[in-house]
C-alpha cells in the first residue's frame, strides 16, 4: 500500500502550497505534511491541485435509479416524488446492495471520500420489518465499504405522508410506526470502523409535532441530526395551516436545532427562520443540482452563512454526482438570484465541500490536509480542456469530476483515471441492476 503522496499543489488549511508530501499511517490518518519540491523516492505523484476529500452531506442512494427517467412530462417536485415511490416499491436488500455499491463507487470516482446517507427505505414492501430490522441499512454499509467510502448512516424517522396524512402503499416501507419504534431500531445500530450512525427527522411534515422532541431525544446528544427543511413552499403552508408555525419554528420548539443539526435545503425561509438557524449554529446543507432539477427554488445560502450557519453540500437525488458541480451551482444560483458575482469565495466553497461537510456528518477534524486528519485526498488536474490556464485557487469553479485524477481515502487509492480501483468502470456496475429495477 502506498502511504506517501507527493502533491504538485495542495490545498492546506492556511492556503495553497506547491510541492507537498503527505504521509499516511497504517491507521489511515495523515502522519506528516512537509514541503518537497520533487517527489521523494516511493511517493505516488498526485498531479494538479490536491484537495482534502469532499463530503457528500446528503444522499438518497436509491434515487440514483431515477436519473434521466423523469424529464418526459414536466411536472413538479410532487410528481417526481410519485415516481420515487414507484421505484421504492421494487427495491430488495439484494438489489439495494448492488445499486448503492455502484452509486458510492460513482461518488468515490468523482472525488467524494465520505457520504451522509439519509436512509428511510427501511422495511419490506408491505411495511413489515425484515427479520433483522436494519437489513437495508446493512446493505448500505456494505456498499459504502465496498466502494471505500466513509459513511454516516442517517437513520431517518418518517411517520406521516404529510401533516395528519397517513403513509400508504410503498411509503409503508419508511415507517417505524412511532418515534419510539424508530428509536428502538436505531438503538440496534452501531458505529464501525468506517460507518458512523446518525439520526434524521424526515421533515416537519413527516413527523407529527408531538413526536419531534422524542426523535431529538432518541437521537442521543452526540449523533449528528439531519432534517429536510422547507424544500417546497407547500411544506411551509401545511405546517402554518396545521400548527400556526413554520417548519423551522416547529424544529426550534422541539429542541431540534443545534450545532449538531443539519437542515437540508433550507430553501423557503422567513427572516425569523434564518435567525433561528443561525443563532443555533445549525448547518445548512444545500443540494444545488437537485434543487435545480426539482424546481425547488434557490435558498438564501449567503444570508444563512452570514447569520452563523456553517454550509455543507450534497448530491441528494443524484441527478449528477460531482462535488465540483455542486459547489459551482451553489455560487451560480447565488449570482442568478442576486445579480452579483463572487457571493462565495473559492475558499468558502472548499470549506463547505470539505471541512464543514465532514463536521456536519459527525467527522470533526476530517476534510483537512493536516496531521491527524483522515488521509483523504483528491487530485484535480490543472491541464485538462476545462482547466488549462486557470488560476489554481479558482479551479473549483471550472473543473468537473472528469478532471479528478486520483482519489485517496484513509491513505488508500480508491479511484484513478475515472475508474474505481477495486470495482472498475462505473457504467457496467449499474447495467444489470438498472435492467432488473426497470424491467
Ligand atoms: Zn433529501
Amino acid at each position: 500500500m502506498i502511504t506517501s503522496y507527493w502533491c504538485e499543489k495542495a490545498w492546506l488549511p492556511d492556503g495553497l502550497a506547491a510541492g507537498v508530501v503527505v504521509r499516511a499511517g497504517d491507521n489511515g490518518l495523515i502522519s506528516e505534511v512537509v514541503s518537497a519540491q520533487r517527489p521523494p523516492l516511493g511517493a505516488r505523484r498526485l498531479p494538479g491541485l490536491v484537495f482534502p476529500g469532499f463530503a457528500n452531506a446528503h444522499s438518497h442512494a436509491f434515487h440514483r435509479a431515477l436519473r434521466g427517467r423523469t424529464h418526459a412530462d414536466g411536472g413538479t417536485f410532487w410528481t417526481w416524488r410519485e415516481a420515487m415511490y414507484r421505484l421504492a416499491e421494487r427495491i430488495t436488500p439484494e438489489s439495494y446492495l448492488r445499486l448503492a455499491t455502484a452509486v458510492y463507487a460513482e461518488m468515490a470516482v468523482a472525488g467524494f471520500s465520505c457520504v451522509g446517507e439519509f436512509h428511510y427505505l427501511h422495511h419490506a414492501a408491505d411495511g413489515k420489518p425484515y427479520d433483522d430490522p436494519n437489513t437495508m441499512g446493512h446493505a448500505l454499509r456494505e456498499a459504502a465499504a465496498a466502494a471505500g467510502l466513509r459513511m454516516t448512516l442517517l437513520d431517518t424517522c418518517y411517520l406521516a405522508g404529510g401533516v395528519g396524512v397517513a403513509l400508504v402503499g410503498p411509503q409503508l416501507r419508511f415507517t417505524d410506526g412511532s418515534a419510539d419504534g424508530w428509536a428502538h431500531r436505531l438503538s440496534l445500530s452501531r458505529d464501525d470502523a468506517t460507518t458512523r450512525v446518525g439520526a434524521a427527522i424526515h421533515s416537519a411534515r413527516a413527523v407529527p409535532r408531538d413526536q419531534l422532541a422524542d426523535v431529538v431525544a432518541g437521537a442521543g446528544a452526540d449523533r449528528p441530526l439531519h432534517v429536510h427543511l422547507s424544500e417546497q413552499p407547500a411544506e411551509n403552508e401545511t405546517c402554518i395551516e396545521a400548527y400556526g408555525q413554520t417548519p423551522a419554528e416547529l424544529l426550534h420548539e422541539a429542541g431540534a436545532l443545534s450545532p449538531r443539526t443539519t437542515a437540508v435545503h433550507a430553501t423557503h425561509l422567513t427572516v425569523d427562520d434564518r435567525r433561528l438557524l443561525g443563532n443555533s449554529r445549525t448547518t445548512a446543507c444545500f443540494c444545488p443540482t437537485t434543487e435545480a432539477d426539482l424546481a425547488d427554488g434557490i435558498g438564501p445560502a449567503r444570508e444563512l452563512a452570514d447569520s452563523g450557519c456553517p454550509l455543507s453540500l450534497g448530491s441528494d437525488q443524484h441527478v449528477v454526482i460531482d462535488p465540483l458541480l455542486e459547489a459551482q451551482t451553489l455560487e451560480r444560483g447565488e449570482r442568478l438570484r442576486t445579480g452579483e458575482r463572487g457571493r462565495f469565495t473559492p475558499a468558502e466553497l472548499v470549506t463547505a465541500s470539505t471541512r464543514d461537510g465532514h463536521a456536519s456528518l459527525g467527522w470533526p477534524g476530517a476534510g483537512r490536509i493536516a496531521v491527524g486528519a483522515p488521509a483523504d485526498l483528491v487530485a484535480v488536474r490543472l491541464d485538462s480542456a476545462r482547466t488549462a490556464g486557470c488560476a489554481a485557487e479558482q479551479v473549483l469553479l471550472v473543473a468537473t469530476s472528469s478532471d479528478v485524477d486520483t482519489v485517496v481515502v484513509g491513505g488508500r487509492i480508491v479511484a484513478s483515471g475515472g475508474a474505481h480501483t477495486r470495482l472498475g468502470e462505473i457504467g457496467p456496475l449499474y447495467a444489470a441492476v438498472m435492467e432488473e429495477l426497470w424491467q
